[in-house]
């Protein structure tokens, strides 16, 4: 190949910059030119009114002072039309008309799948795991998932402090969608009592249990991690459990959801115990991308240009072990990933509640 595409595309994660600089670099390497796209997909289309805005060729220098920058300075943004296929096919005629063999494309499963398509139609295309919440069951990490574990554990730190001060439990909310891995591994590596995730069935009643039962023992302050998406695997039924106790009567869940503050009273009510919420949010996505971060998405974006160099498209490329790998995006979703419940169980092993 002579000359390949690169976006980034999804919600943003620190190291996208670091990856997109390895692109070029690689490619520069072996004597191919890089066209940087814009907003994701978006620039593809080549559609805003200033070409600046949609592409432009990247070189050595327009990747200096990059790898240290969270963000992505080619912007991503949605592009909600890309699922069809007409504009699939006029993405392909766009990027053949400017003479590029193979496109690395830089987000989450969203990315991969117009990646894939891409490749069906011709054009090669690799994916690079680009996407904070660590949702991809192929790779152990993705990149950004270790900066927004810092981030997340820089934020409890604080919020221990302020909690043990007044003798307050805290529910932190934490992002990673339908995926528990950002929660997880904070509750872990910043000692929480509690962590509630989509992949494992929680009660509510039970961590208001654990909550009395940990003030009790003399604990000063209650962490509890709450992964954004983790009221899909609560097994209590909120609405019946809101009008059965009078101090929750004015909470009216709907299919089972409340607000994050509303959880927060809900445990309060149950433990007797003083509790307040604070949702992280988009904080964690923010930031200059942890040593790890720039590690792998330095590894990952040569990786990908090799693959292209071979002509080898339509694989996701990441890391099992301290080995690269690459799988056929049909692949990216299978296998073991998240939910260790091994890991859940060490965070109540270290939270020493039941003893
Ligand atoms: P994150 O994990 O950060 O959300 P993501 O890549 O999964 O990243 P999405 O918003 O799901 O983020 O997808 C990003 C973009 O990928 C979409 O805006 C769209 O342009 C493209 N895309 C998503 N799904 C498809 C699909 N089924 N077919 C073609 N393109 C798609």
């Amino acid at each position: 190949m002579k000359r390949i595409g690169v976006l980034t595309s999804g919600g943003d994660a620190p190291g996208m910059n670091a990856a997109v600089r390895a692109v070029v670099r690689t490619a520069l390497h072996h004597d191919m030119s890089v066209v940087g796209f814009k907003r994701g997909y978006n620039g593809v289309l080549m559609r805003s009114p200033s070409q600046i805005d949609d592409f432009e060729i990247l070189t050595a220098r327009s990747v200096s002072d990059k790898i240290h920058r969270g963000g992505t300075f080619l912007r991503t943004a949605r592009c909600l039309e890309f699922v069809q296929p007409e504009i699939q096919k006029l993405a392909v005629s766009n990027l053949h008309g400017l003479g590029i063999e193979g496109l690395v494309c830089i987000g989450g499963d969203g990315t991969y799948r117009g990646a894939e398509a891409l490749n069906r139609l011709g054009l090669p295309t690799v994916g690079v795991p680009g996407t904070i919440d660590n949702d991809l069951a192929y790779t152990d990490f993705t990149i950004g998932f270790d900066t927004a574990l810092n981030t997340a554990c820089e934020c409890l730190n604080k919020i221990r402090e302020t909690s043990d001060s007044h003798e307050r439990a805290s529910l932190i909310t934490v992002m990673g969608r339908n995926c528990g891995d950002i929660a997880l591994h904070t509750a872990l590596t910043c000692g929480a009592e509690i962590c509630m995730i989509p992949e494992i069935p929680w009660d509510i009643e039970e961590v208001a249990d654990r909550v009395k039962w940990g003030v009790v023992r003399g604990k000063r302050s209650m962490i509890m991690v709450f992964a954004e998406g983790a009221l899909s695997s609560l097994t209590t039924d909120l609405a019946k459990l809101c009008q059965q106790t009078p101090a929750l009567n004015e909470i009216i869940p709907h299919n089972n959801r409340v607000t994050s503050s509303q959880l927060a009273l809900i445990i309060e009510k149950l433990s007797g115990h003083e509790t307040r919420s604070t949702v992280l949010g988009y904080i964690q996505r923010g930031g200059s991308p942890s040593g790890r971060d720039r590690m792998l998405a330095t590894q990952l974006g040569a990786h990908a240009v090799d693959l292209l160099k071979e002509d080898r498209g339509g694989l996701a490329v990441g890391i099992r072990g301290t080995k690269l790998i690459e799988v056929p995006f049909e692949d990216v979703q299978k296998g073991e990933h998240a939910a260790d419940a091994g890991l859940m169980d060490l965070v109540d092993i270290m939270a020493v509640i039941s003893h």
